[in-house]
């Protein structure tokens, strides 16, 4: 089954009013492949701005969503929220979320089903630590960062699955195109078991972590790279070069 080739770009807690209008106007006039789907993930209080600047398809997505319906939670935004927003998808999991502001898996996975039964996309983060990788429990790390998920979500048509080693993030430190392969494989062979081959075969499971103009070319040759989630480099020319990854 073809996997439409997926492209996001998380610009993390940056930019400004002028800076994001900028980013999105470019992206607005550059020759992307029409066969990319490109999200773009602004700061919270940009959504709205990113919105009303994005040309039509291009979709926005919050960096986070709670897990609970409108009401007293100070600080948080509902899905209902970005619905109302026209803000199509949202980030969860990133692994800054996980190690930064201790998300648990769980906690993940409760957002991630009340983003889905909203109707809401989910890019839906996982990956190991250096130390985890090097003591060999990559695919145990990342196999029950997604089983949470698994246990709270039946419908998985509205995530895409973004295998972010945190060695990789933000370090320059680009997984090879061998060792990204071989996690995603793992990760679609684990989804043929426990979710279903069909499951498996429309799940787009995109990398990230240090993708650049230079990189993202071999890495998307790989059979069971469906795509990026940029960091640094949404934020610069270089990100069009990354959707433009299988031309
Ligand atoms: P990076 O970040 O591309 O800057 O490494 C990726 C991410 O955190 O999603």
């Amino acid at each position: 089954m073809a996997r439409q080739f997926f492209v996001g770009g998380n610009f993390k807690m940056n930019g400004t009013i002028e800076s994001i209008k900028d980013i999105v106007h470019k992206l607005n006039d550059a020759k992307v492949d029409p066969n990319t789907e490109v999200v773009i993930s602004p700061p919270a209080l940009y959504l709205l701005l990113t919105r009303e600047h994005a040309r039509k398809g291009i979709e926005v997505a919050a960096q986070n969503v709670f897990d609970k319906p409108n009401g007293a939670f100070t600080g948080e935004i509902s899905v209902e929220q970005l619905k109302d927003s026209n803000i199509t998808w949202t980030l969860l999991g990133h692994s800054e979320r996980r190690v930064i502001l201790q998300e648990s898996d769980a906690f993940i996975a409760n957002k991630t089903k009340t983003a889905i039964d909203g109707g809401i996309g989910v890019i839906l983060c996982c990956g190991e630590t250096l130390e985890q990788r090097e003591a060999n429990k990559t695919m145990d790390v990342v196999i029950a960062q997604l089983a949470a998920v698994s246990k709270q979500v039946q419908d998985w048509s509205k995530i895409v699955v973004a295998y972010e080693p945190v060695w990789a993030i933000g370090t320059g430190k680009v997984a090879t195109t061998e060792q990204a392969q071989e996690v995603h494989k793992g990760i679609r062979a684990w989804m043929a078991k426990e979710l279903g081959q069909q499951v498996a075969d429309s799940t787009r499971i995109i990398y990230g972590g240090s993708v650049s103009e230079k990189n993202c070319r071999d890495l998307a040759k790989e059979a069971d790279i469906d795509g990026f989630l940029v960091g640094g480099a949404s934020l610069k020319p270089a990100f069009v070069d990354i959707i433009n990854a299988k031309q």
